[in-house]
Protein backbone atom coordinates (compact mmCIF):
# COMPACT_ATOMS: atom_id res chain seq x y z
CA UNK A 1 0.00 0.00 0.00
CA UNK A 2 1.49 3.12 -0.72
CA UNK A 3 1.19 5.85 1.86
CA UNK A 4 -1.21 8.53 1.47
CA UNK A 5 -0.06 11.93 1.51
CA UNK A 6 -1.14 13.60 4.96
CA UNK A 7 0.79 17.12 5.90
CA UNK A 8 2.04 18.72 8.98
CA UNK A 9 -0.90 19.69 10.69
CA UNK A 10 -2.78 16.25 9.70
CA UNK A 11 -4.89 17.18 6.84
CA UNK A 12 -4.94 14.76 3.92
CA UNK A 13 -5.08 15.62 0.39
CA UNK A 14 -7.41 14.58 -1.47
CA UNK A 15 -8.23 17.23 -3.66
CA UNK A 16 -5.68 18.67 -6.84
CA UNK A 17 -5.93 21.84 -8.98
CA UNK A 18 -4.35 21.62 -11.72
CA UNK A 19 -3.87 24.31 -13.96
CA UNK A 20 -3.44 23.22 -17.45
CA UNK A 21 -2.66 26.33 -19.58
CA UNK A 22 -1.82 30.13 -18.41
CA UNK A 23 -3.86 31.30 -21.98
CA UNK A 24 -7.03 32.60 -22.08
CA UNK A 25 -9.87 34.26 -24.58
CA UNK A 26 -11.17 36.30 -22.09
CA UNK A 27 -9.00 39.50 -20.31
CA UNK A 28 -10.97 39.69 -17.42
CA UNK A 29 -10.14 42.80 -15.78
CA UNK A 30 -9.64 41.68 -12.29
CA UNK A 31 -7.18 38.42 -13.61
CA UNK A 32 -4.82 39.50 -16.18
CA UNK A 33 -3.86 43.00 -17.81
CA UNK A 34 -4.98 43.34 -21.54
CA UNK A 35 -1.28 43.08 -22.73
CA UNK A 36 -0.96 40.04 -20.37
CA UNK A 37 2.45 38.09 -21.49
CA UNK A 38 2.03 34.42 -21.50
CA UNK A 39 4.79 31.65 -21.25
CA UNK A 40 6.58 30.10 -23.89
CA UNK A 41 4.54 26.86 -24.52
CA UNK A 42 8.01 24.95 -23.98
CA UNK A 43 7.86 25.53 -20.58
CA UNK A 44 4.21 23.79 -20.10
CA UNK A 45 3.70 21.09 -19.70
CA UNK A 46 2.82 18.68 -22.50
CA UNK A 47 -0.33 16.64 -22.26
CA UNK A 48 1.50 13.05 -21.59
CA UNK A 49 3.42 15.11 -18.58
CA UNK A 50 0.07 16.21 -17.57
CA UNK A 51 -1.25 12.76 -17.21
CA UNK A 52 1.57 11.64 -15.66
CA UNK A 53 1.63 14.24 -12.63
CA UNK A 54 -2.30 13.32 -12.14
CA UNK A 55 -1.82 9.82 -12.01
CA UNK A 56 1.19 9.85 -9.50
CA UNK A 57 -1.19 11.97 -7.68
CA UNK A 58 -4.08 9.69 -7.57
CA UNK A 59 -2.08 7.09 -7.03
CA UNK A 60 -0.54 8.99 -3.40
CA UNK A 61 -4.45 9.43 -2.81
CA UNK A 62 -6.04 12.46 -4.72
CA UNK A 63 -9.25 11.90 -4.98
CA UNK A 64 -10.80 14.74 -6.68
CA UNK A 65 -9.55 16.30 -9.71
CA UNK A 66 -10.50 20.10 -10.81
CA UNK A 67 -9.25 21.18 -13.99
CA UNK A 68 -8.70 25.16 -14.68
CA UNK A 69 -6.21 27.62 -15.81
CA UNK A 70 -6.07 29.99 -17.99
CA UNK A 71 -9.12 28.64 -19.80
CA UNK A 72 -8.46 25.02 -20.10
CA UNK A 73 -10.69 24.79 -22.83
CA UNK A 74 -8.39 26.69 -25.43
CA UNK A 75 -5.85 23.95 -24.92
CA UNK A 76 -4.97 22.50 -27.82
CA UNK A 77 -6.31 19.09 -27.33
CA UNK A 78 -7.27 19.09 -24.31
CA UNK A 79 -9.71 16.00 -24.27
CA UNK A 80 -7.14 13.47 -24.90
CA UNK A 81 -6.12 14.39 -21.57
CA UNK A 82 -9.32 14.29 -20.41
CA UNK A 83 -9.90 10.91 -22.01
CA UNK A 84 -6.98 10.10 -20.37
CA UNK A 85 -8.36 10.67 -16.35
CA UNK A 86 -11.27 8.87 -17.24
CA UNK A 87 -9.46 5.48 -16.99
CA UNK A 88 -9.23 6.81 -13.02
CA UNK A 89 -12.68 7.40 -12.51
CA UNK A 90 -13.46 3.72 -14.36
CA UNK A 91 -10.76 2.07 -11.71
CA UNK A 92 -12.55 3.95 -8.97
CA UNK A 93 -9.37 5.55 -7.87
CA UNK A 94 -10.48 8.86 -9.32
CA UNK A 95 -14.39 10.18 -7.78
CA UNK A 96 -14.40 13.08 -9.11
CA UNK A 97 -13.13 14.71 -12.27
CA UNK A 98 -14.25 18.45 -13.43
CA UNK A 99 -13.29 21.66 -14.58
CA UNK A 100 -13.43 25.42 -14.30
CA UNK A 101 -14.38 27.54 -17.23
CA UNK A 102 -15.14 30.46 -18.11
CA UNK A 103 -18.02 28.46 -21.25
CA UNK A 104 -16.63 29.80 -24.44
CA UNK A 105 -16.14 26.54 -25.32
CA UNK A 106 -18.80 24.58 -23.77
CA UNK A 107 -20.86 24.06 -27.11
CA UNK A 108 -18.13 22.22 -28.58
CA UNK A 109 -16.82 20.21 -25.97
CA UNK A 110 -19.83 18.98 -23.46
CA UNK A 111 -20.89 16.12 -24.76
CA UNK A 112 -17.22 15.08 -24.61
CA UNK A 113 -16.77 15.91 -21.60
CA UNK A 114 -19.86 13.83 -20.39
CA UNK A 115 -18.22 11.28 -22.43
CA UNK A 116 -14.81 11.78 -20.10
CA UNK A 117 -16.88 11.18 -16.88
CA UNK A 118 -17.26 14.80 -16.19
CA UNK A 119 -20.61 15.45 -14.01
CA UNK A 120 -20.38 18.87 -12.95
CA UNK A 121 -18.66 21.98 -14.05
CA UNK A 122 -17.97 25.46 -12.87
CA UNK A 123 -18.78 28.22 -14.97
CA UNK A 124 -17.42 31.63 -14.11
CA UNK A 125 -20.26 34.83 -14.74
CA UNK A 126 -20.26 37.58 -13.52
CA UNK A 127 -23.23 39.70 -15.09
CA UNK A 128 -26.21 39.08 -17.61
CA UNK A 129 -25.68 42.34 -19.16
CA UNK A 130 -24.35 42.24 -22.62
CA UNK A 131 -22.19 45.68 -22.28
CA UNK A 132 -20.50 44.83 -18.87
CA UNK A 133 -19.85 41.51 -19.56
CA UNK A 134 -18.07 43.01 -22.52
CA UNK A 135 -16.26 45.38 -20.31
CA UNK A 136 -15.35 42.72 -17.51
CA UNK A 137 -14.40 40.08 -19.18
CA UNK A 138 -12.67 42.63 -22.25
CA UNK A 139 -12.92 40.27 -25.11
CA UNK A 140 -15.56 37.57 -24.24
CA UNK A 141 -18.98 37.52 -26.04
CA UNK A 142 -21.84 36.89 -23.31
CA UNK A 143 -24.13 35.50 -26.06
CA UNK A 144 -21.87 32.85 -26.25
CA UNK A 145 -20.96 31.98 -22.79
CA UNK A 146 -24.65 31.66 -22.25
CA UNK A 147 -24.97 29.17 -25.71
CA UNK A 148 -22.13 27.03 -23.92
CA UNK A 149 -24.22 26.90 -20.56
CA UNK A 150 -27.60 25.89 -22.40
CA UNK A 151 -25.58 23.04 -24.23
CA UNK A 152 -23.52 22.34 -21.17
CA UNK A 153 -27.34 21.72 -18.95
CA UNK A 154 -28.09 19.58 -22.36
CA UNK A 155 -25.63 17.25 -22.37
CA UNK A 156 -26.71 16.51 -18.69
CA UNK A 157 -23.65 18.83 -16.99
CA UNK A 158 -24.89 20.07 -13.27
CA UNK A 159 -23.27 23.49 -13.67
CA UNK A 160 -22.41 25.59 -10.44
CA UNK A 161 -22.01 29.94 -11.16
CA UNK A 162 -19.22 31.43 -9.99
CA UNK A 163 -19.69 35.40 -9.44
CA UNK A 164 -16.63 37.74 -8.75
CA UNK A 165 -18.58 40.52 -6.71
CA UNK A 166 -16.98 43.46 -8.02
CA UNK A 167 -18.02 46.64 -6.23
CA UNK A 168 -20.35 49.05 -8.43
CA UNK A 169 -19.89 46.30 -11.06
CA UNK A 170 -22.74 44.04 -10.26
CA UNK A 171 -24.12 45.07 -6.86
CA UNK A 172 -26.86 46.05 -8.96
CA UNK A 173 -27.15 42.25 -9.81
CA UNK A 174 -27.40 40.29 -6.65
CA UNK A 175 -30.92 39.45 -6.60
CA UNK A 176 -31.23 39.11 -10.88
CA UNK A 177 -28.34 36.51 -11.23
CA UNK A 178 -29.56 34.64 -8.25
CA UNK A 179 -33.29 34.45 -9.61
CA UNK A 180 -31.69 33.69 -13.02
CA UNK A 181 -29.80 30.73 -11.41
CA UNK A 182 -32.55 29.61 -9.54
CA UNK A 183 -34.54 29.33 -12.98
CA UNK A 184 -32.72 27.07 -14.33
CA UNK A 185 -31.52 24.83 -11.53
CA UNK A 186 -27.73 26.42 -10.65
CA UNK A 187 -26.23 26.42 -8.02
CA UNK A 188 -24.58 29.90 -7.60
CA UNK A 189 -21.39 30.96 -5.64
CA UNK A 190 -19.74 34.47 -5.03
CA UNK A 191 -16.38 35.42 -4.82
CA UNK A 192 -14.48 38.06 -3.06
CA UNK A 193 -12.21 39.37 -5.36
CA UNK A 194 -8.64 38.47 -4.21
CA UNK A 195 -4.84 40.51 -5.04
CA UNK A 196 -3.26 38.98 -7.36
CA UNK A 197 -1.01 39.65 -10.18
CA UNK A 198 0.05 42.77 -12.08
CA UNK A 199 -3.13 44.23 -13.41
CA UNK A 200 -1.78 47.15 -14.83
CA UNK A 201 -4.17 50.47 -14.20
CA UNK A 202 -7.02 48.22 -12.29
CA UNK A 203 -7.14 49.48 -8.29
CA UNK A 204 -7.62 45.76 -6.71
CA UNK A 205 -9.22 48.55 -3.58
CA UNK A 206 -11.76 49.98 -6.05
CA UNK A 207 -13.13 46.48 -6.95
CA UNK A 208 -13.36 45.14 -3.28
CA UNK A 209 -16.94 44.51 -2.44
CA UNK A 210 -16.58 42.31 0.99
CA UNK A 211 -19.45 39.39 0.56
CA UNK A 212 -20.68 40.45 4.54
CA UNK A 213 -22.65 43.36 2.78
CA UNK A 214 -23.37 41.25 -0.12
CA UNK A 215 -25.00 38.87 2.47
CA UNK A 216 -26.38 41.68 4.54
CA UNK A 217 -28.14 42.76 1.00
CA UNK A 218 -29.53 39.01 0.82
CA UNK A 219 -30.76 39.13 4.43
CA UNK A 220 -32.80 41.90 3.50
CA UNK A 221 -35.20 40.34 1.61
CA UNK A 222 -34.55 36.61 2.48
CA UNK A 223 -34.31 34.47 5.75
CA UNK A 224 -31.02 33.07 5.48
CA UNK A 225 -30.05 29.47 7.43
CA UNK A 226 -26.25 28.79 7.43
CA UNK A 227 -25.22 25.50 6.35
CA UNK A 228 -22.87 23.60 8.24
CA UNK A 229 -21.57 21.37 4.70
CA UNK A 230 -17.96 22.13 4.01
CA UNK A 231 -15.98 20.63 1.11
CA UNK A 232 -12.78 21.61 2.29
CA UNK A 233 -12.54 24.55 0.33
CA UNK A 234 -12.53 28.15 1.18
CA UNK A 235 -17.14 28.09 0.31
CA UNK A 236 -19.69 28.79 2.83
CA UNK A 237 -23.00 27.87 2.48
CA UNK A 238 -26.28 29.63 2.95
CA UNK A 239 -29.98 28.77 1.99
CA UNK A 240 -32.67 31.23 1.42
CA UNK A 241 -35.83 30.05 3.27
CA UNK A 242 -38.29 31.29 0.68
CA UNK A 243 -36.75 29.71 -2.48
CA UNK A 244 -34.75 26.46 -0.98
CA UNK A 245 -31.61 27.85 -3.50
CA UNK A 246 -28.28 27.56 -1.97
CA UNK A 247 -25.82 30.22 -2.30
CA UNK A 248 -21.96 29.77 -1.54
CA UNK A 249 -19.75 32.51 -0.33
CA UNK A 250 -16.10 32.00 -1.28
CA UNK A 251 -14.17 34.89 0.81
CA UNK A 252 -10.31 33.30 0.52
CA UNK A 253 -9.11 36.66 2.34
CA UNK A 254 -10.69 35.12 5.99
CA UNK A 255 -9.07 32.40 7.49
CA UNK A 256 -11.92 30.38 8.18
CA UNK A 257 -11.50 27.53 5.98
CA UNK A 258 -7.59 26.70 6.22
CA UNK A 259 -7.95 24.16 8.86
CA UNK A 260 -9.67 22.15 6.75
CA UNK A 261 -7.82 22.59 3.54
CA UNK A 262 -7.29 19.30 1.85
CA UNK A 263 -5.80 21.09 -1.65
CA UNK A 264 -2.78 21.65 -3.40
CA UNK A 265 -2.68 23.25 -7.01
CA UNK A 266 -0.18 22.64 -9.86
CA UNK A 267 0.43 25.08 -12.18
CA UNK A 268 1.17 24.23 -16.19
CA UNK A 269 4.68 24.37 -15.84
CA UNK A 270 4.31 21.71 -12.70
CA UNK A 271 5.30 24.19 -9.89
CA UNK A 272 3.13 22.95 -6.84
CA UNK A 273 1.69 25.28 -4.73
CA UNK A 274 1.08 23.98 -1.24
CA UNK A 275 -1.15 27.17 -0.43
CA UNK A 276 -2.98 29.60 -2.70
CA UNK A 277 -1.96 32.40 -0.54
CA UNK A 278 2.20 31.83 -0.32
CA UNK A 279 4.98 32.26 -2.46
CA UNK A 280 6.48 28.86 -1.20
CA UNK A 281 6.21 26.22 -4.01
CA UNK A 282 7.89 23.26 -5.34
CA UNK A 283 8.81 22.58 -8.94
CA UNK A 284 7.83 19.12 -9.94
CA UNK A 285 8.75 19.23 -13.15
CA UNK A 286 12.86 18.36 -13.23
CA UNK A 287 12.18 15.38 -11.05
CA UNK A 288 9.78 14.27 -13.53
CA UNK A 289 11.68 15.44 -16.45
CA UNK A 290 14.36 13.67 -14.57
CA UNK A 291 13.19 9.81 -15.01
CA UNK A 292 10.69 8.00 -16.44
CA UNK A 293 10.06 6.12 -13.59
CA UNK A 294 7.92 8.18 -11.10
CA UNK A 295 10.13 7.44 -7.80
CA UNK A 296 11.25 10.96 -8.19
CA UNK A 297 8.36 12.52 -8.86
CA UNK A 298 6.64 10.46 -5.87
CA UNK A 299 9.66 11.78 -3.45
CA UNK A 300 9.64 15.85 -4.51
CA UNK A 301 5.78 15.69 -3.86
CA UNK A 302 5.89 14.16 -0.81
CA UNK A 303 8.75 16.54 0.45
CA UNK A 304 7.00 19.82 -0.77
CA UNK A 305 3.23 18.40 1.09
CA UNK A 306 5.69 17.92 4.05
CA UNK A 307 6.08 21.75 3.97
CA UNK A 308 2.22 22.90 3.18
CA UNK A 309 1.73 26.31 5.49
CA UNK A 310 -0.69 26.24 8.54
CA UNK A 311 -2.55 29.36 6.18
CA UNK A 312 -2.24 32.00 4.02
CA UNK A 313 -1.92 36.25 4.79
CA UNK A 314 -4.22 37.99 3.06
CA UNK A 315 -5.24 40.96 4.34
CA UNK A 316 -7.27 44.10 3.44
CA UNK A 317 -8.21 44.98 6.77
CA UNK A 318 -5.59 47.71 6.97
CA UNK A 319 -6.33 49.58 3.29
CA UNK A 320 -3.61 48.33 1.99
CA UNK A 321 -3.23 44.79 0.42
CA UNK A 322 -1.12 42.82 2.28
CA UNK A 323 0.24 39.67 1.64
CA UNK A 324 -0.13 40.13 -1.84
CA UNK A 325 1.11 37.40 -3.90
CA UNK A 326 2.50 38.59 -7.23
CA UNK A 327 1.56 35.74 -9.64
CA UNK A 328 -1.52 35.74 -11.78
CA UNK A 329 -5.13 33.33 -10.68
CA UNK A 330 -4.28 32.07 -14.73
CA UNK A 331 -1.08 30.54 -13.76
CA UNK A 332 -1.91 28.96 -10.26
CA UNK A 333 -5.35 27.98 -11.35
CA UNK A 334 -8.07 29.98 -9.38
N1 LIG B 1 -10.86 30.66 -17.16
C1 LIG B 1 -11.58 29.88 -16.24
C2 LIG B 1 -12.67 30.68 -15.59
O1 LIG B 1 -12.67 31.92 -15.72
O2 LIG B 1 -13.52 30.06 -14.92
C3 LIG B 1 -10.74 29.20 -15.19
C4 LIG B 1 -9.62 29.99 -14.57
S1 LIG B 1 -10.09 31.43 -13.64
C5 LIG B 1 -8.51 32.03 -13.10
C6 LIG B 1 -10.81 30.67 -12.18
C7 LIG B 1 -11.65 31.56 -11.33
O3 LIG B 1 -10.85 32.52 -10.73
C8 LIG B 1 -12.75 32.31 -12.07
O4 LIG B 1 -13.98 32.06 -11.43
C9 LIG B 1 -12.37 33.76 -11.91
O5 LIG B 1 -13.50 34.57 -11.82
C10 LIG B 1 -11.59 33.72 -10.62
N2 LIG B 1 -10.64 34.83 -10.46
C11 LIG B 1 -9.69 35.27 -11.32
N3 LIG B 1 -9.01 36.30 -10.80
C12 LIG B 1 -9.54 36.52 -9.56
C13 LIG B 1 -9.26 37.43 -8.52
N4 LIG B 1 -8.30 38.33 -8.62
N5 LIG B 1 -10.01 37.34 -7.39
C14 LIG B 1 -10.99 36.41 -7.25
N6 LIG B 1 -11.30 35.53 -8.20
C15 LIG B 1 -10.58 35.57 -9.35
FE1 LIG C 1 -9.54 34.00 -18.46
FE2 LIG C 1 -10.77 32.91 -16.37
FE3 LIG C 1 -8.88 34.82 -16.01
FE4 LIG C 1 -11.20 35.50 -17.07
S1 LIG C 1 -10.87 34.68 -15.01
S2 LIG C 1 -9.16 36.09 -17.85
S3 LIG C 1 -11.74 33.73 -18.21
S4 LIG C 1 -8.57 32.81 -16.85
Amino acid sequence: MTAPLIDPFARPISYLRVSVTDRCDFRCVYCMAENMTFLPKKELLTLEELDRMCSTFIRLGVEKLRITGGEPLVRRDILTFFRGMSRHLDSGALRELTLTTNGSQLRRFADELVACGVRRINVSLDTLDEDKFARVTRWGRLAQVLDGIDAAQRAGLRVKINAVALKGFNEDELFTLQEWCAARDMDLTWIEVMPMGDLGNEDRLDQYWPLRDLRARLAERFTLTDLSERTGGPARYVRLEETGQKIGFITPLTHNFCESCNRVRLTCTGELYMCLGQEDMADLRAPLRASPDDALLEQAIRAAIARKPKGHDFDYSRQKVDGQVSRHMSHTGG
